[in-house]
């Protein structure tokens, strides 16, 4: 009777000493601990093409699911991850997330495309360029079927933006720059620098077809994104009516909760075998 009462103890000790230790950590600890228990999931935002309707590719949105089976934002622990240098470890998981959910659906289109978001860091560094490589490696997804984007704060420092981005094109990535209109932009090296493809800001897009400041700048964002030469996306796209206006605005490509909002992988799937069944056009997986 002694040793399993002592087993007991011991057991019940440490579940107090587990269950205090979890109860004291800091926002930090509690999200280091999460990147060690691989709490990472992936949510995909169907792209559409918007004069078909047809879905063209996603955006890989993080998700932070916790033990208790809840979800946390991005915006709530990407801020912390960036300053603590945890977004690195969070990023792979990204990548390694992306792989293993769509890369038989992305073998069998590959016309296909998943944006991945990265940080300042990665951009800076370039260190998520073989990380991708490698997760790619034996999968059959192509390098072009991953695109990469950053804010405008990842493409300050010019120099390793512009090194990064060139080793990611030679690689065969397309690079877009992500909310756009809201950062610091310069013109200038926005020009300069060798991007694919530009986001406008969904708040660029909130304004349509109201009276406010904003949408006096709006048809301008559209212009300028026009001269450079680069596909264009909408995002937070809402109404119709929005679509509508960019539309016969020449804008080609939009993400939004008029389409869809991020979806778990298997969602996603099935949103996109649907919208080429009613859309037309290529086989579904
Ligand atoms: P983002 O890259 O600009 O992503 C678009 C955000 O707008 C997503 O929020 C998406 O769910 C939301 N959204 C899309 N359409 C609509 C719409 O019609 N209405 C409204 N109200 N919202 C819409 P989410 O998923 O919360 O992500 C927020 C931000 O967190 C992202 O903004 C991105 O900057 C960052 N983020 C997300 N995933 C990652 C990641 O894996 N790595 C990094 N470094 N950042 C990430
Ligand atoms: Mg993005
Ligand atoms: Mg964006
Ligand atoms: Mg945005």
């Amino acid at each position: 009777l002694l040793l399993p009462l002592g087993a007991i103890v011991a057991a019940l000790m440490v579940g107090l000493v587990f269950w205090l230790s979890r109860r004291r950590l800091s926002p930090l600890g509690e999200l280091s601990i999460a990147v060690q228990r691989r709490e990472f999931i992936v949510h995909y935002q169907p792209l559409i093409e918007m004069k078909t309707g047809i879905c063209v590719g996603a955006e890989a949105l993080v998700r932070w699911r916790r033990p208790d089976g809840s979800l946390v934002r991005p915006d709530t622990f990407i801020p912390l991850a960036e300053e603590s240098g945890l977004i690195q470890a969070i990023t792979d998981q990204v990548i390694g997330g992306v792989i293993k959910d769509l890369g038989p659906v992305l073998v069998a289109d590959r016309s296909l495309h998943i944006a991945i978001n990265l940080s300042a860091d990665d951009i800076k560094s370039g260190r998520v360029l073989p990380v991708i490589q490698a997760a790619l490696a034996n999968s059959g997804v192509l390098t072009e079927q991953i695109w990469l984007e950053a804010t405008e704060r990842g493409f300050m420092d010019v120099k390793s933006a512009r090194a990064t981005i060139e080793e990611a094109r030679r690689l065969g990535h397309s690079v877009a720059i992500d909310d756009f209109g809201t950062g610091y932009s310069s013109l200038q090296y926005i020009q300069d620098l060798p991007l694919d493809a530009l986001k406008i800001d969904k708040s660029f897009i909130d304004t349509v077809g109201l009276v406010s400041a904003t949408s006096a700048v709006t048809p301008h964002i559209i212009d300028i994104a026009k001269s450079l030469n680069l596909y264009i996306v909408a995002e937070g796209i809402e109404r119709q009516e929005q679509a509508d206006y960019l539309l016969a605005r020449g804008v080609q490509y939009g993400q939004g909760w008029l389409y869809s909002k991020a979806l778990p992988a298997p969602e996603f799937i099935a949103f996109y075998n649907d919208s080429k069944r009613v859309h037309g056009a290529g086989p579904t997986v």
